[in-house]
């Protein structure tokens, strides 16, 4: 038996770009997986190529957050990896090199966007952790972005989400980690992913990166050491991943 043989992730965000390539990723190294997205017939495709099992549900509620959780108990019986990645942009990719105001930002699709990229990885946090801890310990990565760390100018409601997602998971790690579990966040640059517009899948772009580069760049980070990191994944980069520094304020922590 493989040391991965009876190892289990949950991937939301699972039937396309960076979540697809991390399914196919753990899948190849023999580990259990269930694939959660809203989009039906992109899990089938993934369940089908990969053999991993699926779950179709909105990761925004709570709720529903609480019955993936079970799911995977339910399924496998205990649960290794959560790889909280399910994303959405705040301004549409053809809009964003439009100059905005702010009658252009609608509070309503601010609360679907924050729901998505930030609430998710709270609730996901939050229904795993119980889970992890009850097998023996685990890991959880959050997918935010660079613009977790940097202001995205062109889409403010991505920005502020993907610093939340950064600052919960910096906030959280030193109380998951009372019960065994790290968790840390990617923030990758740009991703040749249908997120950022199918056209550029083709594209000669040597600043946009490949899913399977950053799905690599999670899985390094669920096997490593460390807690409460935020690794960017930038082209260029050597290794392309890197622990970012953030600046320490005297008399704060760090
Ligand atoms: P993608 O659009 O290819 O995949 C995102 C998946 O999330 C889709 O399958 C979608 O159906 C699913 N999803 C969206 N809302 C959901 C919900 N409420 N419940 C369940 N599933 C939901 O995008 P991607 O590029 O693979 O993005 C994955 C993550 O990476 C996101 O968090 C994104 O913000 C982040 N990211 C992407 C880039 C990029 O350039 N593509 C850069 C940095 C960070």
């Amino acid at each position: 038996m493989g040391e991965n043989d009876s190892k289990v992730a949950l991937v939301t965000g699972a039937a396309s770009g960076i979540g697809a390539s991390l399914v196919r990723k753990l899948r190849s190294a023999n580990i259990e997986v269930l694939g959660v997205d809203l989009d039906s017939s992109g899990l089938e495709s993934i369940r089908v190529e990969t053999g991993c099992s699926i779950f179709e549900t909105d990761i925004s509620k709570n709720a529903n957050n609480i019955e993936v959780a079970n799911q995977a108990v339910d399924q496998f019986g205990r649960l290794d990896y959560a790889f909280l990645n399910a994303g959405i942009l705040g301004r549409k990719i053809e809009e964003q090199i439009n100059p905005y105001t702010s009658s252009d930002l609608d509070p309503e699709h601010y609360t679907t966007v924050r729901a998505v990229n930030f609430d998710s990885v709270v609730f996901g946090t939050l229904a795993v952790a119980p889970v992890l801890e009850e097998s023996g310990g685990g890991s959880i990565v959050a997918t935010a972005s660079i613009a977790g760390i940097v202001a995205w100018n062109r889409d403010p409601f991505y920005t502020a989400t993907k610093h939340a997602v950064v600052g919960w998971v910096r906030g959280v790690a030193p109380g998951l980690l009372n019960q065994g579990i790290s968790i840390n966040a990617i923030c990758p640059g740009g991703v040749a992913t249908p997120l950022v517009g199918v056209d550029r899948l083709a594209s000669a772009d040597s600043n946009l990166l490949d899913p399977e580069q950053v799905s690599q760049a999670i899985y390094e980070t669920a096997i490593g050491d460390g807690t409460g990191q935020a690794y960017t994944v930038k082209a260029g980069d050597s290794p392309i991943r890197q622990k970012f520094a953030f600046t320490s304020i005297e008399g704060f922590p760090s």
